[in-house]
């Protein structure tokens, strides 16, 4: 099959075909017809995130099953599906307590380029390619553990459905399952790319009276409006606390998320809230970073922080539920998917994310 391939950091992907094996036992084999392209696999590409390579990127994806391995009963074969890249195990105290997001047996391998036994189904000339999050979209077929696999409606555009399974789910679920935003409320959230504008429009969805986009790309923040956003900040001309606390009567909003990934909106995300109010943190600091908070503030001040892990999903409740969401004109989608590639120019799609082009590039496969 065909696949992109990263063979060291900071240089392109290659196309080129490799061999994928069968499904093993609770494994499925999914014909993909599309992966979004997420910053995540930006991070492994620049290499301030590190995974063993060569390796097939891609996380974010949706297809139908062409094959399962033994003891699969679900999905079965013919089924559409939207791939998680959290799978879980169904038997762990996280999973029996309603957080497979948290599934600890999943957490320790999830870095470890392989499927949920330590193996690689993927090769070439014999030797081991490694997998992304339990995924690699980026090829035609993909060998994925069968409980990261979510079966949605045949008339769903898969296109649109796969983007359902990070951007959308990490934002929106950010909102409705990690904070639980009460309607009537006001909200800030810093960065506003393809997981901030899914926080925006999860907040809007709870009903939040007001949404305040901070980022320092005009053209992110005009697009911020079409997800909710009632006032926009930019953050390279004005600092971003003081003017959330001037369009909150002094005091900070009730909520505030940060989906950028560095200490320092972090910080900036924990002043803006309200004393008593809500902050979560979404975006994926680097490896050792430290985020620094002034401790008798954070007794007196009473401000609640959460972190939020792929939306704190269940996703075999949450996607259906999004992807009907969307069908209803509830949710939007459509706008997300601002570009569309085929495989061989995989590049351009990952050069139009790192600019902020595109809110989404697709990969879309035959
Ligand atoms: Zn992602
Ligand atoms: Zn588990």
């Amino acid at each position: 099959m065909k696949a992109a391939i990263l063979e060291a950091p900071a240089t392109e992907l290659i196309v080129t075909s490799i061999d994928c094996q069968e499904p093993q036992a609770g494994e499925v084999l999914v014909k993909l017809a599309a992966s979004g392209v997420c910053h995540s696999d930006l991070h492994v590409i620049h290499g301030t995130q590190a995974t063993p390579l060569p390796v097939v990127l891609g996380h974010e994806g949706a297809g139908i099953v062409e094959a399962v391995g033994p003891n699969v009963t679900q999905p079965k074969v013919g089924d559409h599906v939207v791939l998680s890249w959290v799978p879980y195990c169904g038997q762990c105290s996280y999973c029996l307590s309603g957080r497979p997001n948290l599934c600890s047996v999943v957490y320790a391998a999830l870095a470890n380029g392989t499927l949920l036994d330590g193996t690689s189904r993927l090769s070439r000339g014999g030797a081991p390619v490694y997998h992304y999050s339990f995924i690699s979209s980026f090829a035609e077929y993909a060998v994925v553990p069968a409980s990261g696999c979510i079966v949605i409606q045949p008339d769903i555009p898969l296109d649109i459905a796969s983007l359902v399974g990070c951007a959308v789910m990490t934002g929106v679920g950010a909102a409705l399952n990690t904070a639980h935003v009460r309607p009537g409320s006001s909200v800030a959230v810093i960065g506003a790319g393809g997981v901030g504008l899914n926080i925006m429009q999860g907040a809007q969805l709870a009903g939040a009276a007001s949404i305040i986009a901070i980022d320092i790309n005009p053209a992110k923040l005009e697009q911020s409006v079409i997800f909710g956003a009632t006032q926009c900040i930019n953050s390279a001309q004005t600092d971003a606390v003081t003017a959330v606390r001037e369009l909150t009567g002094g005091l900070g909003v009730d909520y505030s998320f940060e989906a950028v990934g560095r200490p320092q909106t972090m910080r900036q995300c924990w002043e803006m809230a309200r004393p008593g109010g809500t902050v979560v943190m979404v975006g994926i600091a680097p490896d050792g970073s430290e985020l620094v908070l002034p401790a008798t503030r954070i007794v007196r001040e009473e401000r609640h922080l959460l972190g939020s892990f792929y939306g704190s999903a269940r996703p075999h409740i949450d996607m259906p539920m999004i992807l009907e969401l969307y069908m209803a004109g509830k949710l939007k989608l459509d706008e997300l998917a601002t570009h569309r590639f085929s495989l061989a120019h995989i590049n351009e799609a990952v050069h139009l994310l790192e600019v902020g082009e595109a809110i989404r590039p697709i990969i879309l496969y035959d």
